[in-house]
């Protein structure tokens, strides 16, 4: 079966970004070492024949429906709505943790193995940080027969030891990097440094919409579908367009690929929601948005988490997938140009999202996601959300993988 989830679609008008330079405004760019100039120019091209090419985005299509589960479903969830307390206000969800593995990294994951294995390429290297970026790639490489290599810094795979297994039962090789702090940019270091040595072979899957052009244009479009699908549920089930569109922001794929298909409808406000940590006053956080600066990093020109010398800065998230000292280029851009409104809520917030979207729909959303439920039960405290206003919030995944931190932060004992 042949469902149009708008991978084929091209975008138009002010929305047909990045330029001929893979800029966004003046965010995104190439900024890496010769030797990888080649290997991108190669991707940016194979891209670009495949996107034009029916074969490629209906056997895309096909599998996102049989394999993935798309369209994800999208439903009101009305106690969670009166639990705002906001007279006649709606609130829906997109539901991305209904998908196969549980998140939407799934949908990027699946779109780059089919063009890497169209490229010739047989083998998969990527870097994972909490591991679920990990465990989509060793999925979808299990499904399309693809070797794959995983780098994880030593740390994180310690402090990440379920995914680890995932990974390995899925039959990827994890490979641990001991070199720098033992963490995420320490693993994508070891990935693009095998990536160039071994390009004949190989395709490096990149996570987000973040890194060298053309990732960013790349890990968007395949996110794309989420908003195409919730635009055409919502118009059914409201016979309006909502008022607000809320989305976690890490790197910006899930909210790329939610609010991509509102940008052009100014009455749609676009939110998103960044993790303040302890309190962005703290200095730790993960906010690059709502307190960073523009500069250079992993590949790109975009808003980072920088000190006054411009070294990188730490960062703390409750959320590992949200724990990033960067973001997109697209994002960026969406900021300047005031398209797309940033906030920040705490580890405190988003424990509260989680808990209110449990208890009130039987709903466990991951701590990612939260942050966003975490806003508008904020917003809903200051009186910002007019009666009678429509919501749709991205669920970007479920929260089965936070269980121990939750059990942790809101008391909840187990048994032993
Ligand atoms: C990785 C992850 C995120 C953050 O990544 P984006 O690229 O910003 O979407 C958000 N939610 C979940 C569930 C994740 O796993």
């Amino acid at each position: 079966m042949v469902v149009d989830h708008g991978v084929a679609h091209e975008a138009c008008g002010p929305i047909d970004l990045p330029d001929e330079q893979g800029r966004f405004g003046r965010f995104g760019g190439q900024y890496v070492p010769e030797g990888l100039m080649a290997a991108l120019a190669e991707l940016d091209t194979a891209y670009r024949v495949a996107q034009a090419d029916s074969r490629f985005t209906d056997e895309l299509s096909e599998l996102l429906s049989d394999r993935v589960g798309r369209p994800t479903l999208m439903h009101r969830v009305p106690r969670f709505a009166e639990s705002l307390g906001v007279p006649g206000i709606r609130v829906y969800l997109k539901r991305e943790d209904m998908t196969h593995t549980g998140a939407h990294k799934i949908n990027n994951a699946l779109g780059q193995a089919l063009l890497a294995r169209r490229m010739g390429k047989t083998r998969i290297v990527a870097e994972t940080g909490a591991g679920q970026h990990g465990v989509a790639v060793a999925t979808v490489c299990a499904m399309l027969g693809l070797t794959c290599v995983v780098y994880m810094g030593a740390h994180d795979m310690r402090r990440q030891s379920s995914n680890v297994v995932r990974m390995q039962l899925l039959g990827a090789q994890v490979r641990p990097v001991h070199t720098g702090r033992r963490r995420l940019k320490d693993a994508v270091s070891e990935s693009v440094r095998d990536w160039v040595t071994n390009v004949d072979s190989t395709h490096y899957l990149f996570g987000t919409t973040a890194g060298p052009a053309p990732y960013p244009r790349i890990v968007r479009d395949f996110q794309k579908a989420i908003g195409v699908e919730a635009r055409s549920q919502i118009l059914k089930s409201e016979g309006r367009l909502p008022d607000r569109v809320l989305a976690c922001v890490g790197g910006g794929s899930n909210a790329l690929g939610v609010f991509h298909a509102f940008l052009d409808d100014p009455q749609v406000r676009l939110i998103g929601v960044e993790a303040a940590g302890r309190g962005v006053d703290t200095g730790w956080h993960a906010a690059t948005l709502s307190a960073g600066t523009p500069g250079e990093m992993d590949g790109s020109f975009s808003y980072l988490l920088q000190d006054s010398d411009g070294q990188i800065a730490r960062t703390h998230s409750i959320a590992a997938g949200l724990d990033y000292p960067g973001v997109g280029p697209e994002l960026s851009h969406l900021k300047d140009s005031g398209r797309v409104d940033y906030h920040a809520v705490t580890d405190a917030g988003a424990l509260r999202g989680m808990r209110a979207l449990s208890r009130t729909e039987g709903i466990i959303p991951a701590l990612e996601s939260a942050h966003a439920l975490g806003h508008l039960l904020e917003l809903a405290d200051r009186g910002a959300l007019p009666a009678n206003s429509v919501a749709l919030v991205c669920l970007s995944g479920r929260g089965d993988k936070d269980l121990e931190i939750a059990a942790r932060q809101l008391g909840i004992t187990t048994p032993r």
